[in-house]
């Protein structure tokens, strides 16, 4: 007789053969700058936090504050009766943020993305999609029965040169819809968001960009890509972005028109089917919108230290990519070589993870570090001190 389960061991046993498998690494507290990691006192260099803003006293006042007001749980999904006042307002405020007609709030990014690509696009209409596109795009992309095709990373001539073969072979499609990361999380490049949208104007296309690292860095006071690159919503007509990384707590949500917002709620197995965020959450996340709005040096600080980090990791002889944002790769070659050098930071106590193939290309493996504004002047130079130490003991530099 087969054993039905005997490939869950088989296969977890390869990943660990491969060195594949996750090691999870163990904060015992806040992802604050100092956090305490399995024990050590170790400098965080590598939380999508950017701004700080997990352990900002006003999220985390807003929050205690909720549960006391509104309990710990909305009790049902949005369309029945899991949508309380918070997530309205939540809503309300983050069009405003975003100078658009309307938002929406999911549960994470990966659910807006897996929730509404599928229903922007379907049979008879087609998806072109950046190569290098994240997971929960590609899911979504999978979930959608539209047609699909990629350009090439970040090359706006060829998505041109695909949407015109699109337009020789099959003109009969009825909707294209052009999906683009804004910052590509592994390289810290900015998608060329306008040369996209032009091209998509061109062919009558669509434009859905990504902003999950791009939001809270990239922008007017952090408004993100759309706002970095001024652009209108004529041109980019879905913004989808996420409460996980710089706004520091949870939840996906997409900004745009009015009709668009109407569209995706009605539509959206991901909303319409699975709990609303705790109240605790929509008040972190209005929390961290107020923080944005009145706070804006974070932002700045956080690109003051971003370019002293660069700065110093490039002088030191680092390759540090083409990064144009506070993602900094430090690439070092070989896998082992980057795993190498994350353990020495660890017990130099910098905290900061390798990325190796098969996230990356395997001659490219690397620490990506992520700068956050949290951190002190004496905290940027203990870790820049620290990479340096290890480098040249790994003969990296
Ligand atoms: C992190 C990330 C997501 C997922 O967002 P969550 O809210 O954490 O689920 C989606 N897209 C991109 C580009 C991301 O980096």
């Amino acid at each position: 007789m087969r054993d039905p389960v005997s490939f869950l061991e088989e296969e977890y046993q390869a990943l660990v053969r491969a060195d594949l498998d996750w090691k999870m690494r163990v904060l015992s507290g806040p992802s604050a700058p100092w956090c305490s990691v399995e024990g050590q006192k170790v400098l965080m260099f590598c939380s999508n936090n950017y701004l700080g803003l997990s352990n900002h006293p006003r999220l985390k006042e807003a929050a205690a504050e909720a549960a006391r007001t509104h309990g710990v749980g909305s009790g049902s999904v949005r369309p029945i009766a899991g949508t309380m006042d918070l997530h309205l307002e939540l809503e309300r405020r983050l069009a405003k943020f975003k100078h658009a007609e309307a938002s929406l709030v999911y549960q994470t990014g990966f659910a807006t993305n897996a929730g509404l690509i599928p229903q922007l696009a379907g049979e008879g209409d087609i998806i072109v999609s950046d190569e290098l596109n994240h997971g929960s795009i590609i899911d979504g992309v999978r979930l959608s029965k539209a047609d699909k095709a990629v350009y090439k990373h970040g090359d706006a001539a060829d998505l041109e040169r695909v949407l015109n073969a699109t337009e020789e072979h099959r003109p009969s499609y009825r909707r294209i819809l052009i999906i683009t990361d804004g910052v590509f999380s592994m390289d810290g490049d900015i998608a060329p968001l306008k040369q996209i949208a032009l091209a998509g104007k061109s062919h009558g296309a669509m434009v859905y960009v990504d902003d999950a690292h791009g939001e809270g860095v990239l922008g007017e006071g952090g408004r993100g890509i759309v706002s970095h690159f001024g652009l209108t919503r004529d041109l980019v007509q879905v913004e989808m972005g996420t409460f996980s990384k710089a706004f520091g707590v949870v939840g996906g949500h997409v900004s745009g028109s009015r009709a668009l917002v109407d569209f995706s709620y009605n539509k959206s197995r991901t909303w319409l089917l699975s709990g609303s965020h705790p109240p605790p959450v929509a008040a972190a996340c209005l929390a961290a919108i107020d923080v944005l709005e009145k706070e804006p040096e974070h932002v700045r600080r956080l690109w003051d230290l971003t370019k002293r980090f660069k700065k110093a990791m490039a002088d030191a002889g680092f390759d540090i990519g083409h990064s144009e944002t506070p993602i900094t790769p430090i690439i070092v070659g070989e896998s082992k070589k980057a795993k190498e050098l994350s353990q020495r930071l660890f017990e130099l106590k910098v905290f900061a993870l390798p990325i190796v193939f098969p996230m990356v290309a395997k001659d490219k493996a690397r620490i990506r570090t992520i700068m956050n504004a949290a951190l002190s002047d004496e905290d940027v130079q203990f870790a820049i001190d620290a990479f340096v130490k290890a480098g040249r003991e790994l003969k990296i530099v």
